[in-house]
């Protein structure tokens, strides 16, 4: 979607640290980041959040997650813990419409979220 700074960001039309990709899923580190380690992870296709995946998606969603496993523990946080969050619509705090998960590690985590 040529609106979507996610989708910009994989076509290399901006510039991102970009720390993993295949054809299915891409990591990057988030450019305002709230925590020592701060990555997202999302699929190169442009799904506009968690409220519209379905049964096509099921293995996609898989992949992500795993995804976010892996990288934490290329970050070293597999010892100390880490959060994954998707935040999802306006209730859940998301500001771009392109699904993604949030890799959050390196400080402890308050509960409940804000
Ligand atoms: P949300 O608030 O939708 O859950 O998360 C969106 C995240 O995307 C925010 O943490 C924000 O800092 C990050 N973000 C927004 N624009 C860009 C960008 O151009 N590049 C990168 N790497 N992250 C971005
Ligand atoms: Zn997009």
């Amino acid at each position: 979607v040529a609106s979507c700074v996610f989708c910009q960001l994989l076509s290399g039309e901006i510039e991102g640290d970009i720390l993993y990709q295949d054809d299915e899923v891409a990591a990057f580190r988030d450019i305002n980041p709230q925590a020592p380690v701060h990555i997202l992870v999302v699929p190169r296709r442009h799904i506009p959040s968690l409220a519209e995946v379905g049964s096509p998606e099921e293995s996609l969603m898989g992949k992500l997650l795993l995804t976010a496993a892996r990288m934490a523990r290329q970050e070293g946080l597999e010892d100390d813990g880490f959060r994954v969050v998707i935040n999802t619509g306006d209730d859940g705090g998301q500001t771009v419409d392109h699904l993604h998960v949030h890799v959050l590690g390196g400080r402890g985590m308050g509960w409940p979220p804000g």
